[in-house]
């Protein structure tokens, strides 16, 4: 009988792997926000990926999409409900929390992967990853606006164009709570035409009707009242400095009133940066004040602010250059000879040491100095450099540009730095 083969095994659906031929682009998209999260102040912090289920329906809401359908959650083998993080906030509240970091103001940010149970489709994953961003203890419109102004930075650092920002205040508690009246009894005459559900969430969280994604709903709910004419004096002041701001910075605005964002905790500003160029999932970036939910959780009473932004989709838009990408090392060395080969990889540590700044391939195993060189030709590198026994011999080192058609030399390894200083500069 033939033998079977083993099931191939593969990720789970919606979670992918990243290669080596796109992590570069990866570690691009990562260095550009770090260190542009670094001029503003902001500073990392890492969560675990797990957390109490608890957490995320105290903090996202239970009528919610991600509480009520997207979230992996678990019993661990001592009985615990866990879930694997939908989003960092509350992850990031409940650490900032628990460590008494909220005494003064903080800046921080945090990288990472976000995992939510959705329909795999285009810019919509599984596992996905995103980039947050939450400020504490700072309760004016400044912090607002210098949040949005440091994601528009960053959509020039990436190169990105075609995005637009939209904007809404969903006012305080009191102002929200005479809007919800309104607008529930504006659904409530419009009840035959929603759909299952939103009659459902009517009667539990009438807000996030305003965010369904049904296109057969789109009118009904563009003629909803606004919830811009219930703002509070005190909600409408932060928000006018907010648009004032923003209009000073020469950063156009779409006030957007149906804006109101797929999470519970948001109050006062919220915001999105919106692509045309992704199809339906064109939010990119997306945020706002959540000055309740460190109380909520426990904490006490402090001022946030924040956004989160979707690395994939990000990745979609981006086109960084050949530069901006270089993974190929400079330099690839290769040997043969019997010593040669068996001094390789130390005569490898000796020009690492001299040349801290460059990339430095050592061929390993052996082989042909034709096929190594077809190697050194293919890796990218811009210099080969020779070590034959000769060299080896004398303390020296060929080098060989792998592009124009300059000659091979040889040089002592002692000024290899030198020489290539030179060479690269040429
Ligand atoms: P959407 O309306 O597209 O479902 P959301 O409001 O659920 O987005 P947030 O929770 O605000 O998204 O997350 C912030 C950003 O993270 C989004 O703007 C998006 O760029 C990204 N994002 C959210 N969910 C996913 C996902 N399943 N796959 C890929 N990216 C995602
Ligand atoms: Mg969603």
């Amino acid at each position: 009988m033939a033998e079977q083969k083993p099931e191939q095994l593969r990720a789970v659906r919606g979670m992918h792997d990243i290669l080596p031929a796109d992590s570069a682009r990866w570690q691009w998209l990562e260095a550009r926000a770090r260190d542009l999260l670094a001029r503003y102040g902001y500073r990392e912090i890492r969560m675990p990926l797990v957390e109490a289920t608890g957490l995320f329906q105290r903090s996202i809401g239970e009528v919610t999409d991600i509480v009520e359908k997207e979230m992996y959650s678990f019993e661990d083998r001592g009985g615990d409900h866990l879930s694997l993080r939908p989003e960092g906030t509350a992850s990031c509240v409940r650490a900032a929390i628990e460590h008494g970091l909220l005494s003064q103001p903080q800046r921080l940010w945090y990288a990472g992967p976000m995992f939510r149970r959705e329909r795999p489709q285009r810019g919509r994953y599984r596992q996905f990853h995103q980039i947050g961003v939450e400020a504490f203890g700072l309760a004016g419109p400044d912090v607002d606006l210098e949040q949005i102004l440091l994601t528009r930075r960053l959509w020039d650092a990436l190169g990105l164009s075609d995005l637009h920002l939209e904007l809404n205040s969903l006012g305080d508690l009191a102002d929200r709570v005479r809007y919800r009246e309104d607008l529930v009894a504006y659904l409530e005459r419009h009840r035959d035409a929603l759909d299952d559900d939103s009659r459902r969430r009517l009667g539990t969280n009438p807000l996030r009707v305003l965010d369904s994604k049904n296109p057969q709903l789109r009118e009904l709910i563009a003629a909803a009242p606004s919830l811009l004419d219930y703002l509070g004096s005190e909600a409408r002041t932060h928000f006018n400095a907010l648009c004032r701001g923003l209009e000073r910075a020469g950063l156009e605005v779409r006030i957007n009133p149906r804006l109101v964002r797929g999470l519970d905790y948001y109050n006062r500003t919220v915001f999105e940066w919106i692509t045309q160029a992704l199809g339906a999932q064109g939010t990119i970036c997306a945020g706002g004040r959540y000055d309740g939910l460190v109380e909520q959780l426990g904490g006490r009473a402090t001022p946030a602010m924040g956004f989160a932004m979707g690395l994939e989709r990000l990745l979609e838009l981006s086109a960084p250059t050949a530069e901006d990408l270089k993974d190929a090392p400079d330099l690839f060395l290769v040997a043969a000879g019997e010593q040669a080969e068996a001094q390789a990889v130390l005569v490898a540590e000796q020009v690492r040491e001299q040349l801290p700044g460059w990339r430095l391939l050592c061929h390993c195993g052996g082989g042909s100095f034709k096929s190594q060189f077809k190697k050194a030709d293919r890796s990218g590198a811009r210099f080969a450099l020779v070590l034959g026994d000769d060299e080896l011999a004398e303390g020296q080192i060929s080098v060989k540009p792998l592009r124009g058609d300059a000659a091979q030399e040889r040089v002592a390894l002692d000024d290899l730095s030198k020489y290539l200083a030179r060479k690269a500069g040429a």
